[in-house]
């Protein structure tokens, strides 16, 4: 992600502030200029600040922002405890929603009777069973996976080496993108990638709940989740895209880099990486990019004794997959405009 700054005094302020802690400047995001704006009578804030605490411009006077807007089910303000893990869970929606942005796809509220666009139905599960995923441009959020206790305990229980609120909308709006930025043409060529995205899905649940991943899993897939449907290995894909995307921005923003560990012998990859450098519309410079600042962000995650902080492994085909992904991304950016030209699976 880019860094900010405040539009009073140009200190250093991040993505979810709200004002200056140096000069008192009351600020919110402008999703369109991408910046800080001061608040003032014709900028107004969001009108969820409060219950989503958000601090996204209005997009009109007295209208919720470009983000909060996409939600279209949400606690009830009395329902204390959901509402604060809908607060979680909007924050991590609104680096989604930038970032798709900045990546040119921009998401509107889904049309009720047209079914374009998307929306975020975001429950808890207090009371009734609510069961993550994404349906016809609807995705759906248990909030209780905004708990850190309960996300560690499924994610422990299911073996996986990482699991965030930011990942599971990363992960189903690759799902919403899939009819999206795939089209006719390009089906042939993401099939024999990811595998035909039309097989019986609830055969192939059943099954990998009864088998797991096969052994030799890391060879073709991101994930062992990867492996159970071709259109669950294109949204574990296409959200490892957008860690790869934003991390690298971030690290690009922050002018960090990689030189690369000095090793005894000649090395025979480049162990270098310059993310501010990269030109972001090669995807092999952008994975080239990847692997030297993925490995020293590892390292210094353990050097604090935690695991690493990006648990995964990008095998040759893995990192064909990514480049698909990329490249389709890449054009719908160009494309105009993408959000109102969705497509139905068939
Ligand atoms: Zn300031
Ligand atoms: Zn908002
Ligand atoms: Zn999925």
């Amino acid at each position: 992600m880019q860094v900010f700054s405040c539009p009073g005094c140009h200190q250093l302020v991040f993505f979810a502030n709200t004002a200056c802690l140096r000069c008192g400047t009351r600020f919110a995001f402008d999703i369109d200029r991408l910046s800080m704006v001061v608040l003032d009578a014709a900028a107004q804030p969001c009108a969820n600040a409060g219950v989503a605490a958000c601090n996204w411009l209005a997009a009109g006077p007295g209208e919720r922002c470009a983000s909060c807007r996409l939600t279209r089910t949400r606690p009830a303000d009395d329902d204390h405890e959901a509402v604060a893990q809908f607060q979680v869970a909007e924050r991590a929606k609104r680096r989604l929603v930038f970032q798709l942005r900045t990546l040119g796809i921009v998401l509107v509220p889904r049309d009720e009777e047209t079914g374009a666009g998307v929306a975020f139905d975001l429950l808890s599960s207090q009371q009734t069973p609510v069961t993550t995923g994404h349906a016809g441009g609807v995705i759906t959020l248990d909030l209780a996976e905004s708990d850190d206790v309960h996300r560690e305990r499924v994610r422990t229980k299911l073996s996986e080496p990482y699991r965030t609120v930011l990942g599971h909308f990363r992960h189903e709006i690759g799902h919403y993108l899939f009819p999206v930025i795939v089209g006719d043409t390009d089906l042939p060529e993401v099939r024999a990638l990811f595998g035909d995205e039309r097989l019986d899905y609830q055969a192939a649940l059943d099954r990998h709940y009864r088998e797991g991943a096969p052994a030799d899993w890391a060879e073709r897939h991101v994930s062992e989740y990867a492996t159970m449907h071709p259109a669950e290995d294109w949204a574990e894909t296409l959200a490892h895209y957008l860690h790869l995307r934003g991390v690298l921005e971030t690290a690009a923003a922050y002018r960090l880099r990689v030189d690369g560990p000095e090793l005894p012998g000649p090395s025979t990859t480049s162990l270098a990486s310059d993310p501010a450098a990269v030109d972001t519309s090669d995807a092999g410079a952008l994975i080239d990019a990847w692997l030297p600042l993925s490995y020293a962000l590892n390292a210094v995650s353990r050097s604090l004794g935690e695991e690493d902080l990006y648990p995964f492994v990008l095998s040759p085909v893995v990192m064909d997959k990514l480049r698909c992904v990329h490249e389709l991304v890449l054009r719908a950016a160009t494309a105009s405009p993408v959000s109102t030209s969705r497509r139905e699976l068939a």
